[in-house]
């Protein structure tokens, strides 16, 4: 029997934890978002994920820029945001407009800011095997939502799709640290189905149906990050949900299975880079 990989529970049952935790602390955590542009998407991401924060108490403010915004406008806000004693976790949203240079962008966040992994430094933190500040929130989510259905990677053939380094990349590293054996797939690779098929987790992070029920073998985990609209405006993922499911032991819905354990992550290591910044400042 098929179980469904419900990350809505969890996120309800993690950010509850959290809540009890922000409402015994007399300085609250501060989380700082940067959106750029007007892009609809990206609006309706980061009202959530304001939303979110300050249901649980978190400080939050979203400082948003039009999209021929100078670089150097950013820049300044980020060392701004760096300085201030009240902001303990800084995102900038992305994608950002194509003039702005998104890396110099990302890696004026100060590293202990840093709450999706974004900079270099944490980032190669976390591919040379040493502790970023915090880890990147979808791959985070992801395995606290296996963690939660006692899905165990050690030794196992975890197949990724998809290779960005919001998702596929850091969602690779990750799956190597706790010992699994990992194939990342992408655009290139050559006959995807012959490697999909021998995975025990396949993790889908493309943004189009693509995982068919013949690419798949009996029982294995299915997590699907994916997100895309059908031609009626309704939100699917990677994996043709219906036939998939049946031939899989656990699968993730899209809508309710990776979405919201990406914003739980987020409030996470908001609250972990407070808690850190606290320490450190005592
Ligand atoms: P991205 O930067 O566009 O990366 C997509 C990846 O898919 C690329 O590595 C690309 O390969 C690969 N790909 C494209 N077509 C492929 C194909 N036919 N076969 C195999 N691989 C293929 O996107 P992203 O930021 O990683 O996000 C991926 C999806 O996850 C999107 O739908 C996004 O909306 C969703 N997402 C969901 C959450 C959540 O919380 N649920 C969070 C983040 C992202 P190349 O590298 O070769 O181009």
């Amino acid at each position: 029997m098929t179980v469904i990989l419900d990350g809505k529970t969890l996120r309800n049952k993690l950010l509850d934890e959290l809540k009890v935790k922000i409402d015994k602390s007399n300085i609250k955590p501060g989380l700082s978002v940067i959106l750029v542009g007007d892009d609809p998407a990206s609006k309706i991401y980061v009202d959530n994920k304001k939303k979110t924060a300050e249901k649980l108490g978190i400080r939050s403010e979203v400082i948003t820029y039009c999209a021929n915004v100078e670089e150097g406008v950013i820049l300044d806000k980020i060392q701004e945001l760096n300085k201030d004693d009240t902001v303990h976790a800084i995102l900038v949203q992305l994608p950002l407009p194509k003039h702005i240079d998104k890396e110099k962008i990302i890696n004026a966040i100060s590293p202990e800011k840093d709450v999706d992994c974004f900079t270099t430094e944490n980032y190669g933190k976390l591919a040379a095997g040493l502790e970023p500040a915090v880890y990147p929130c979808t791959p985070k989510g992801i395995l606290l939502l296996l963690d939660e259905y006692g899905i165990d990677l050690d030794g196992k053939h975890v197949v990724v799709v998809g290779r960005s380094n919001l998702v596929g990349k850091p969602m690779s590293l990750m799956a190597l640290r706790r010992n699994a054996t990992v194939t990342t797939c992408h655009s290139h690779t050559k006959n995807l189905a012959s490697i999909t098929k021998t995975a025990d987790v396949l993790i889908s992070a493309v943004g189009e149906v693509l995982i068919e029920e013949d690419m798949i073998n009996e029982n294995i985990v299915v997590v699907d990050v994916g997100i895309s609209r059908d031609k009626n405006g309704k939100i699917r993922g990677d994996v043709d949900f219906e036939t998939v499911c049946g031939k899989t032991s656990y699968i993730s819905p899209v809508p309710g299975g990776v979405g919201p354990m990406t914003i739980a992550s987020l409030m996470l290591n908001t609250y972990e880079l407070f808690e850190k910044l606290l320490k450190r400042s005592r």
